[in-house]
């Protein structure tokens, strides 16, 4: 068999080359990455809560860590990843108001809490997986660290919370600098200040949340603080300490985290510490997806998942790569036309990639290429390495480098891949060894991509792939019979059934079928 290997060297050497510059929100500038530990990187993702489907918004936040996680991979560390599935604790207000959201869609679904957040995960999962995530070295769940998040708890109570009726909350005049990560550092939290009888301060958030007397929730703890749950900041400081120790190298979520999740877990990590610092060396936050009509919105009827772009014919490697042309600290827009458009691009590369996979092929079989061709990247000697840099994949392979590494700036990257992809008259076997080499930094799956892994058939078609190309077939005999009103006719009866016929398509794409 033919390997394109699974790290070739031409692009590692080149992103070896330029320093990783990323975006510090806590400084709010770009920093050469430097690792707590020699030759790691640490990076802790917020997961998601798992009261619902995720959304496509919600996914852009996990495509771009797992970007971060292959870029970091790639430049040769050792990644430990966790992302954490919050199961307890978070209300439907990042502040503490509003319902917690896990007993409420519980309620609203009559199941019980540990069934809605079994099932909520392991559609989150499916996601991760149709986005072509890599699995992070773990999922942490929150509520195995509750016990964990008491102790925590403990050790910070005396010094910085304060006990009220409702329970244990954090006094956030008792760390340095609360909230310097926050942009909209206003008095906000003004507005957050009633909804609980007795906090001294706006910003000040809930450690533990008591049951209200006479109620009963169905996640509920012991606790020094009377029987309840963790306030929904906790779980990430303890969990990210637990698993990556403290400080370590990176911390990601989406904006919205920087304004108040991610300030209070900074202000317990000091708190717990005994010490200024913030528990990460990095933090950064990916910007939002937008999506005008509301259909984004959970509460709405047909709201925009991974499964729904499925539905309705695009493969989600379509929307991983819409994702990645834009920059991640700049808002995308979804729409269905930008979608489209980024689905005919990942066809193209597929297709481009896939000749020249067959080239390949036929120069093995006609022996011309040895069949172990030497593309792994151990195998690969300098010379060679050398050999691809002074070739005309040189200069590309390094704007690429350099692209990825300026703070992960994939749309200059994808144009370089393109550029990989359309080069002429070089060794087919180097030109794989690259593509291989950046797709595993991009995550599309170029390689192993076919054209039919393209054809999703969209779930309200009513005609079937089988159908269509033998409507195809019966088509170019009436018109090589020169019976042009069968032709057509079959072309109107096509159409009506939701397929464009593409004749010339310099894909070779025959048709496509949109509903
Ligand atoms: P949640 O399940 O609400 O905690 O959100 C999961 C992740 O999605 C968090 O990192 C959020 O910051 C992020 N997020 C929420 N909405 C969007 C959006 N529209 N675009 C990008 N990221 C989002
Ligand atoms: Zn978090």
């Amino acid at each position: 068999m033919t390997r394109f290997l699974t790290s070739a060297p031409i692009s590692s050497i080149a992103l070896q080359m330029s320093e990783l510059k990323l975006f510090n929100s806590l400084t709010r500038q770009l920093e050469t990455f430097t690792p707590v530990h020699e030759g790691e990187a640490r990076v802790y993702t917020c997961g998601p809560t798992v009261y619902n489907y995720p959304h496509i918004g919600n996914m852009r936040a996990y495509v771009f860590a797992d970007t971060l996680g292959r870029v970091l991979s790639y430049k040769g560390y050792r990644l430990t990843h966790v992302i954490n599935i919050t199961d307890v604790g978070h209300l439907t207000d990042d502040a503490d108001a509003g319902e917690d959201k896990m007993e409420k869609m519980a309620a609203e679904k009559a199941q019980s809490i540990w069934d809605i957040a079994k099932h909520y995960t392991q559609a989150y999962w499916d996601d991760i997986k149709a986005l072509s995530i890599r699995q992070p070295a773990h999922w942490s769940i929150a509520t195995d660290y509750v016990p964990a998040m008491i102790d925590y708890a403990k050790s910070i109570a005396e010094k910085h919370c304060y006990k009220l009726e409702s329970g244990l909350y954090f006094d956030t005049s008792t760390v340095a600098n609360y909230g310097a990560l926050a942009r909209a550092k206003t008095e906000e939290g003004e507005g957050r200040i009633d909804e609980v009888e007795g906090k001294r301060h706006a910003a000040d958030f809930a450690i533990w949340r008591k049951t209200p007397a006479g109620e009963t929730r169905q996640m509920e703890w012991d606790s020094p603080w009377g029987k309840g749950a963790p306030g929904w900041h906790l779980e990430c400081s303890v969990m990210s300490k637990a698993l990556l120790g403290m400080p370590f190298d990176i911390h990601t979520g989406g904006i919205d985290h920087r304004e108040i999740h991610h300030p209070n877990e900074i202000a317990q990590n000091q708190a717990h510490e005994g010490c200024a610092d913030s528990g990460a060396r990095i933090w950064m936050h990916n910007n939002f997806l937008i999506e005008r009509s509301g259909k984004m919105s959970k509460s709405s009827g047909e709201f925009l998942r991974v499964q729904l772009l499925i539905d309705k014919g695009f493969h989600p490697l379509a929307y991983r790569l819409m994702c990645l042309q834009a920059h991640y600290r700049s808002e995308l827009e979804f729409s269905w036309e930008g979608l489209q458009a980024a689905f005919v691009r990942l066809k193209r590369m597929v297709m481009g990639v896939s000749t020249l996979r067959t080239r390949h092929a036929e120069l093995v079989s006609a022996s011309i290429v040895p069949n172990e061709q030497t593309v792994e990247a151990d195998k690969w000697t300098l010379k060679q390495v050398q050999g691809a840099f002074s070739s005309p994949m040189a200069g590309t392979l390094k704007d690429f480098a350099a692209a990825i590494a300026d703070d992960l700036n994939t749309a200059i990257a994808i144009t370089a891949l393109e550029d990989i992809v359309g080069l002429k008259k070089i060794d087919v076997a180097h030109q794989l060894a690259a593509l291989a080499d950046m797709d595993a930094v991009l995550g599309l799956n170029l390689l192993t991509l076919t054209r039919q892994d393209l054809r999703i058939r969209p779930k309200a078609a009513i005609i079937t792939e089988a159908e269509i190309e033998a409507a195809l077939t019966a088509r170019k005999e009436a018109r090589a019979a020169k019976d042009f009103a069968k032709s057509d006719a079959i072309r109107d009866d096509l159409i009506a059934k939701g397929v464009e016929v593409m004749d010339g398509d310099p894909l070779g794409w025959d048709w496509n079928l949109d509903v």
